[in-house]
Order: structure tokens, then sequence, then C-alpha cells
């Protein structure tokens, strides 16, 4: 089956530029939502500790109870809130402070402008009443950017909303207060910041503009694939399904085993996928196979999935995200 190399020195170099920026490492907490963006969410849990972190972020509390050995401390993004020490949930609307369990641990999320989760800033102080009122452990107020990764201004009014709101309670010392994505921490100076909820970054991308790059960022997967066998093809044959490719010459081809069913994109691009060793697919992508004009035992279809992703119309985070989990990942 193909298989995923994980690039232990690579993620370590990321973190460490991370550090850089914000002075510790205590204040990265490390997005691992989503299967850790498709890298291994408990490989990639085991990484983080060994590399220092104490300090992680997922969707459901499924996730945070298999990485719970690996963190002091762990935010879950979209689960109901219950009682769990290492845990803490956070509050979309005001229905989610209804849901929670007594005493549980909680972040309050802000709506400052994307409009997709979060409480209005105008019913702040009720959320905060209705917090108390349930006696719930509030820990952290927090909001999400809708336009970090893109070239204009936006970032910056959405900062002013947050500051707005922040100050429009009287809160606790202890309560973080935090609204850092990876795009967001390239942009800004990131050493004022109660923690950064890293993600992207860390995995070794940056969608943003290039004059961004103030970090240099190592992909840390790459994706592979094993030959299953090889044939030669006359000229004029055809390839898979719907004869798509046709053979400009006599040629020697290889069937590889990677195919939409592990995760990989179909995709009805005309232009075909070219791989990180410079090997168009040949044909249309099948369920379990692809084929190159190779006859090497494995093959390196991407190591980049900023690139892979500009070749297939769609961003980073989706090329990696839907990587199966079954597909196996190996630490090198
Ligand atoms: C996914 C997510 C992040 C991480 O974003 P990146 O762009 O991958 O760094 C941070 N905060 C929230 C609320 C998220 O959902």
């Amino acid at each position: 089956m193909a298989f995923i190399k994980i690039n232990k020195e690579k993620f370590f170099h990321n973190l460490s530029q991370f550090t850089l920026k914000t002075g510790s490492k205590e204040s990265i907490a490390i997005v691992l939502k989503d299967n850790a963006y498709g890298h291994g969410l408990e490989l990639m849990a085991k990484l983080s500790q060994e590399f220092g972190l104490t300090q992680a972020v997922v969707r459901t509390y499924d996730e945070a109870q298999i990485i719970k050995p690996y963190f002091e401390h762990i935010l879950v993004l979209g689960d109901k809130a219950i009682i769990d020490d290492s845990c803490s949930f956070t509050l979309n609307s005001l229905e989610d402070i209804e849901k929670a369990e007594k005493g549980s641990k909680v972040e309050l999320k802000v709506d400052t402008g994307m409009h997709r989760n979060g409480i209005a800033i105008d019913e702040i102080e009720e959320a905060v009443k209705c917090i108390k009122e349930k006696k719930l452990r509030l820990v952290g107020l927090m909001t999400h950017n809708r336009s970090a990764d893109e070239l204009s201004s936006e970032l910056f009014w959405q900062q002013k909303n947050f500051k707005k709101a922040v100050g429009s309670v009287t809160l606790n010392k202890n309560i973080r207060i935090h609204s850092f994505n990876s795009a967001t921490s390239l942009r800004l100076p990131c050493n004022q910041q109660d923690i950064i909820r890293l993600g992207l970054g860390a995995y070794g991308y940056s969608e943003l503009p290039t004059i961004y790059n103030t970090l240099e960022l190592k992909p840390v997967l790459s994706l592979w694939a094993k030959k299953v066998a090889t044939r030669q093809l006359k000229k004029g044959q055809r390839v898979g399904y719907g004869g798509t490719f046709i053979a400009p010459r006599d040629m020697t081809v290889s069937t590889y085993d990677l195919g939409y069913g592990d995760g990989w994109m179909r995709s009805n691009s005309f232009e075909p996928f070219v791989t990180a060793e410079g090997l168009p697919l040949l044909g249309r992508v099948s369920m379990d196979y692809v084929i190159l004009e190779s006859t090497k035992d494995e093959v390196c279809i991407f190591n980049d999935a900023l690139s892979a992703g500009k070749q297939l119309g769609t961003i980073s985070y989706e090329i990696i995200t839907q990587l199966h989990g079954d597909i196996k990942r190996v630490i090198i």
C-alpha cells in the first residue's frame, strides 16, 4: 500500500522557527485536528511532546482522549463541554453554554467578523453572565480570523474588534486570550500572545502571498506509492479507465498502489498531475492505482502539498487532510 513519510527533523525545524517568534514552547498550541492535518494524530502528538510542546488543539473530545498522555492541556474546538481537567472546550454559541456540564473548563469564542462560529460582541456580557450562573470555569477568550492569509487589511480590523471585545468584559487575570493561527503568526509579532494556535505552519506550509514568507518552513509529509506491476506499451495503446492516455511511443510503464480510495484526488483537470519526481500520471486515477512511466519500486507522489494543491486547483490543507488514516505513516 501507499505510505507516508513524516520527516521529524523538518517538523522540529518548523516548530523551532515559531518558537523564536513566540519566545517559548509553552505558548505554542499545536493544532492536531483532522488526524493532525493528515499526518497522523498520535504520531504527531508524540513528536510534539518530544519537541517540548505542552498544549494541543483538536476538534473532538475523542481526539483529545487519544493524545491526552502527551500534553498538559488540550483545547477542544467542537464538542460539548464536560468535566475533564486536562481539556477546555470552545463555546461557539449561547446554546453551547446551556449544554455545557457544570464545572467544566471553557473558552469563549467571539465572532469578530468571520460569522462562522462564536458569540457576537454585543452578547459577550450576557455570555459571561450565563457562564457564571452555570458555574462553568472560564479559562480563555478566543477568536478566529477570516482573512489572515490574504493580502488585505481585514486581519487588522478583526484584531481591533477582538481587542474591543476583550476590553468590554472584566475578566479574571488567568484567562488566556488568543486569536492567532499560522498565517496571523507569520504576519504579526507573537511575543505578546498567551498562545498561538499553530496548524498549517507547523506542517511546513504557508498559503500567504510570498511577501509574508517571514519564516523558512519545510514540508513535513511526503506521499509515496509502491510498484505493483510493470508492462510494455506499444505506441498507440491506451492506459486506464476511458483509455484517456495514448502512448505516443513504445514505453515501459508501471502501476503503483495509490488511488482516490486512499484520499488522493482523481481530479478532473486536463493537465496530468506531475509527481515530485517529474513524472506525469498517465490517464485517469483509479480507486487504488495510478500509472507512471517508471520502473522504480517506490515513487514519491508529492513532497510539497502547496505545489501539489496548485496543480490540482486546491489548497495545501485539502491535499493533506484528505489522506486516509489507514495509510501507513513512517517517521524518518
Ligand atoms: C484550524 C484552526 C486553527 C489553525 O489554523 P492554521 O491556519 O492551520 O494555522 C486555529 N484556530 C482555529 C479555531 C482553527 O479551527
